[in-house]
């Protein structure tokens, strides 16, 4: 099954795809995770798309199409897998269309996270992770439960994104509204947009989520 997550920054498309993967053996595929790889590793890709991200702009359609074609084509997407920010544009979606029709593979569902605007900047200043898994925590809704220890793994080092501040977000928001909005009506039309309530506990949103893939 192949699904998309769809919803501004601060949603939790991250933390719930994190899950998807962990308990169904899907494959995360978060292109936001993808380019600070690059950006950590200075290769080419991550040279050009630092300053970008910084800013909390999009990074080029071009460049956003070839890293998602490269990785889909990865024999472990034939298990399913889950786009966590992508597709961003209208450009990028029907890319998308393009690839999963060339290699007979199909759209199964578009799961809108509806989310109060309002919350999101406290979701997304408040963030942080694990230096070495990369499990999600928050200041306020998910300490570690033993402070400074990853519950996961145990590392003792946490990251914080460059672009997790309340001037940023402002920019990430304004590209979510302007480019990234237009995709519902462009999944709804097609009949595999269903929507989850993002404010809703984690588990709560997880079980939402489980309910539209059971019904597939
Ligand atoms: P995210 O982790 O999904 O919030 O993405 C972090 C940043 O990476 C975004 O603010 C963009 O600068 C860039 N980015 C991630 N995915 C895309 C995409 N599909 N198209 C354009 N830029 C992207």
């Amino acid at each position: 099954m192949n699904i998309i997550l769809l919803g501004p920054p601060g949603a939790g498309k991250g933390t719930q795809a994190q899950r998807l993967q962990q308990e169904r053996g899907m494959v995360q595929l978060s292109t936001g995770d993808m380019l600070r790889a690059a950006v950590a590793s200075g290769s080419d890709l991550g040279k050009k798309a630092k300053g970008i991200m910084e800013r909390g702009e999009l990074v080029s359609d071009e460049l956003m199409v070839g890293l998602i074609e490269d990785r889909i084509a990865q024999p472990d997407c034939a298990k399913g897998f889950i786009l966590d920010g992508f597709p961003r544009t209208q450009a990028q979606a029907e890319a998308l269309d393009r690839m999963l029709t060339a290699s007979g593979a199909k759209l199964d569902r578009v799961v809108e996270m509806e989310v109060d605007e309002a919350a999101l900047t406290e979701r997304i200043v408040g963030r942080f992770s694990c230096a070495k898994c990369g499990a999600g925590y928050h200041d306020k809704f998910k300490q570690p439960k033993v402070e400074g220890v990853c519950d996961v793994c145990g590392n003792k080092e946490f990251t914080r994104r460059k672009d997790d501040n309340a001037e940023t977000v402002k920019t990430r928001m304004a590209a979510y509204r302007a480019q990234t909005e237009p995709l519902l009506p462009y999944y709804g039309t097609r009949g595999v947009l269903r929507k989850v309530d993002g404010m809703a506990p984690m588990d709560t949103v997880y079980r939402q989520i489980s309910a539209i893939l059971a019904g597939t």
